[in-house]
């Protein structure tokens, strides 16, 4: 064993990470998982969702099984679904072709979705205790600096010299307790911004540090200004508070998750003209896309079917078990905080009585929501919503403006309290 190899796992023994979820039964799969949750992914990010996915799919098998939907449905928050796509995909390829034992060779490994050299190399060292380098981006960062290995290490020059270095230094035993000490050092201590060369075992031998050129290594990616794409996403609300969610095509971005239309779907009908909301941006790595948000009320045309695979009304109260698109997610967490926001406080219908049938379901998340689902009427609740988007057209009041969210609550209260309020021009008093 090199004296590289031995330092870092003497290191890892006293100051590594002994604890973490996938290193509990450290079996093939789990260390799949983690590794591909990992990508591009902190750690304390990583544990609940691990936790999660084992708790529902606790075996390749369960995972094979299971319906893409409810994989995305866990993988929401996390990020680059490919990810999860390719985990489900690669999952049916082992109960398929390989009897649903994950393969324990690296040319097997590397032909299922989504297993690259460095995933494949980590599953044989850390599951198998196999001689196998690996080369994620932490283990990049410290044999770049420790070895002065100039160049972006998305090059191809560049990353051949770092797959070299990596497998020279791979040692024939202990190579998990090696392996997992290189990713602890590049996670805690060889740090991407101030690393603590302080407290490095490496710290002798590193040649950035000796050079004074720590902040030269790894090599940076050269720099360039990424197009801007434009979009409009509908946020279509039905009369119970449901919005319209339309399942995207499994190629392609946000592939096979659930999104915000972009086009108005022809079995919906839009009474007034959308309310515009605030864009937002939303960044891939080729480019970024700025998103119209566009929110109506509509009603279902009785004449048109909508076919059920492609189109879902989502209940922000009660949310279905899919992958949502990153837009739709934040834009459906606005919609529930504002809702939130101008029902500040308990509502009692008295004009209505509550003789007349409540609502279908709790028009938000929560205690409140609890609380105006118990206490107020439907119909008075059509009625408000009503008086209130017309209110937000005559006056051009916006949803995002603190003061007219204030102003609403008020008139608010006094409409379902049965007080004088600022009538819309267009409000018809109920019989
Ligand atoms: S000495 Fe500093 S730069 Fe070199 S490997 Fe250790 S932490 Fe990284």
């Amino acid at each position: 064993m090199c004296g590289f190899a031995a330092t870092v796992i003497e290191w890892h023994k006293s100051n590594g990470r002994h604890d973490l979820p996938w290193q509990r039964h450290p079996s093939p799969y789990r260390v799949w998982v983690s590794e591909i949750m990992l990508q591009q992914t902190r750690v304390t990010t990583v544990i609940p969702y691990f936790l999660r996915f084992m708790e529902r799919f606790p075996d390749v098998a369960a995972l094979a099984a299971a319906d893409i939907d409810q994989v995305l449905h866990l993988w929401t928050g996390l990020g680059y679904y490919a990810r999860a796509r390719n985990l489900h995909k690669a999952a049916q390829c082992i109960v398929e072709r390989h009897q649903g034992r994950i393969p324990d060779n690296p040319e097997e490994l590397q032909q299922l979705s989504g297993i690259g050299r460095s995933t494949a190399g980590a599953i044989l060292a850390l599951a198998h205790g196999r001689p196998a380098p690996i080369l994620d981006g932490n283990v990049k960062r410290v044999l770049a600096r420790c070895f002065a290995i100039a160049g972006f290490p998305g090059h191809g020059k560049t990353a051949a010299a770092l797959w070299a270095k990596a497998e020279s230094l791979v040692p024939g035993r202990e190579v998990a307790a090696y392996t997992q000490g290189m990713m602890d050092l590049g996670a805690t201590v060889c740090t991407r911004s101030l690393p603590a060369c302080g407290q490095c075992p490496l710290s002798p031998r590193c040649l950035a540090r000796i050079q004074g050129e720590v902040d030269r290594y790894p090599g940076k990616k050269p720099g360039r200004v990424l197009p801007v794409r434009q979009t409009v996403m509908h946020i279509l609300q039905d009369e119970s508070g449901r919005v319209l969610l339309e399942k995207r095509p499994p190629t392609g971005i946000w592939g096979s998750l659930y999104s915000l239309p972009e086009a108005l779907p022809e079995f919906c009908v839009a009474d007034e003209s959308p309310i515009r909301l605030p864009l937002i941006r939303h960044s891939f790595t080729h480019f970024h896309l700025d998103i119209s948000p566009l929110r109506y009320d509509v009603r279902p045309r009785h004449d048109a079917v909508a076919d059920s695979d492609r189109w879902l009304w989502y209940s922000i109260a009660d949310p279905a078990e899919v992958g949502l698109a990153a837009p739709a997610s934040k834009l459906l967490a606005s919609q529930s905080r504002q809702a939130g926001t101008i029902m500040t406080r308990m509502v009692q219908c008295r004009k209505y009585g509550k003789e007349l049938p409540g609502l279908p379901a709790p028009p938000y998340p929560g205690e409140k929501g609890q609380q105006i689902f118990q206490t107020v009427s439907q119909q008075a609740w059509r009625e408000w919503l009503a008086q209130q988007t017309m209110l937000i057209n005559e006056k051009q009041l916006s949803l995002a403006s603190a003061a007219d969210r204030e102003y609403l609550t008020g008139q608010m209260e006094k409409f379902l309290d049965n007080q004088d309020f600022d009538r819309a021009a267009g409000y018809v008093p109920p019989e």
